[in-house]
């Protein structure tokens, strides 16, 4: 497969920088789907501030399918778009409990098929839990990949198939993974990125490059 020699070097610069594991990635597919539904339009610490009394509340897909929406959404309520994420969560279990014995699937076209997951969520799950190959494009990897040049897309989608014609498979994972941190701590949002402290801006057309005030 064809890739680009700069956005290799980049991702492979990005996992020294960042090894850690994802926010969300909480080591099985059951809690990383639900954590990665809850983080949309919300802080990831703030979903690991509720996570654990959310699953004592509802440890397994039956007790969320079978569980009232008012009741899953209090147990929500400290974050963005509750009320529709309990709605999501409830459809979600019963989805999964019905069509596929309550296991999460791990291919693409079974994950978006499901109640409240798109691409992003699914491409977070089926890379943290199944280890498939994927990039989770979200507002930091919309961002940066633009910033670098490597899409001029103008939805997550397009952005997403942009990046994967630059680097081999073996690396999309990392690029959501590592781009999340480096989106907090450097190529922050606005205009303002901290190009001046960027080990990438030697890689990165941006211009101008804002310095150090
Ligand atoms: S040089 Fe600036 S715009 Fe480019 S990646 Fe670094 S922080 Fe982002």
């Amino acid at each position: 497969m064809k890739s680009d020699l700069n956005a290799v070097k980049i991702v492979q610069a990005l996992k020294k920088r960042y090894p850690q594991k994802a926010d969300m990635d909480l080591g099985n597919p059951e809690d990383s789907l639900i954590a990665t539904i809850l983080s949309a339009r919300t802080t990831d610490i703030q979903v690991l501030k509720i996570f654990p009394s959310f699953r004592k509340k509802y440890p397994n897909w039956k007790k969320l399918a079978a569980a009232d929406v008012k009741g899953i959404a209090a147990s929500i309520s400290s974050i963005g778009l509750y009320r529709n994420k309990a709605k999501s969560l409830k459809a979600l279990a019963q989805k999964l409990l019905n069509d596929f014995n309550g296991s999460v699937p791990s291919t693409m076209d079974q994950m978006i098929a499901l109640p409240g997951v798109g691409r992003k969520t699914a491409s977070c799950v089926l890379s943290y839990s199944f280890g498939v190959p994927s990039i989770a494009v979200d507002t930091h990897v919309f961002r940066i990949a633009r910033r670098l040049g490597w899409s001029k897309g103008k939805t997550p989608e397009k952005v997403e198939f942009d990046i994967k014609e630059l680097l081999p498979e073996k690396l999309w994972s990392d690029v959501n993974r590592t781009m999340v941190r480096f989106g907090r701590e450097i190529c922050v949002g606005g205009n303002k990125p901290k190009c001046w402290m960027c080990p990438l801006a030697k890689f990165c057309p941006f211009e101008p490059k804002t310095k150090e005030k």
